[in-house]
């Protein structure tokens, strides 16, 4: 079966927000807002966050620290708690391709979801009083009414690092299934057992050497 997400690179995010403020741009504006539109007066944007990016210092058992910026949204879980405990059915996952979407129409605005996910991928949209999450920009993927190279996510479409990658990964032959083989791309937090369709690449380690390169004249 088709399962559609995303193959994040931790080696190669530098932490930049430009998917933050796409998400953002995207998700609020919807259809017809040009990327090149979005955020247009610099601000940082605020309220709901369907996509998010943490940045830690880590310290390795050897060679010196680096930092690692992790983006985090919703990972499409194949046995996604969010949608078992939804009381209303608002929260489903689609047969067709795995996407986990909530239908705002049915949606209380309990909150359930939110504490059942483990990766704190959901919030509420306290105005609407609805919750939000990652839809995998599911008005933009199948939009014919977008030229072929935008019918992406847009934090995709956007990121200026090449570090977020979208495709089937039930395909063992997409270029997303390769790249989790070749760099080992690895699963969130497994022990849940929610069996998230979204694979994160991890960082390579930095050594002293490179910092070295770096600071000779
Ligand atoms: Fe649900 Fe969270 Fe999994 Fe997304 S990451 S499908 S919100 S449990
Ligand atoms: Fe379902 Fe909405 Fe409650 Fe989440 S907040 S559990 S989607 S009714
Ligand atoms: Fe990382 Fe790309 Fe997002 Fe920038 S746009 S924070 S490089 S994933």
């Amino acid at each position: 079966a088709k399962k559609l997400g995303l193959v994040i690179d931790l080696d190669t995010c530098v932490g930049c927000h430009a998917c933050v403020t796409a998400c953002k741009g995207w998700n609020d504006q919807g259809y017809g807002v040009p990327l090149s539109d979005q955020n247009a007066y610099g601000s940082e944007p605020s309220g709901t966050f369907l996509n998010r990016v943490h940045s830690y210092e880590v310290q390795p058992d050897q060679g010196t620290a680096q930092v690692i910026n992790f983006p985090r949204s919703c990972l499409h879980c194949e046995n996604a708690p969010c949608v078992t405990v939804c009381p209303t059915g608002a929260s489903y996952k689609r047969a067709e391709d795995g996407i986990v979407l909530v239908n705002e129409d049915a949606c209380i605005g309990c909150g359930l979801c939110a504490w059942a996910c483990p990766y704190g991928a959901r919030e509420l949209d306290q105005a609407a009083g609805v919750m939000k999450k990652c839809t995998l920009c599911v008005d933009r993927i199948y939009n014919e009414n977008l030229p072929e190279e935008d019918r992406q996510p847009a934090c995709v479409r956007t990121c200026p690092a090449g570090a977020r990658h979208f495709g089937d990964l039930g395909d063992p032959d997409s270029d997303v299934s390769k790249l989790v083989a070749d760099r080992g791309g690895y699963e969130l937090m497994p022990e849940m057992d929610t069996k998230p369709v979204n694979r994160y690449l991890p960082p390579r380690p930095k050594g002293p050497e490179q910092e070295v390169d770096i600071l000779a004249p």
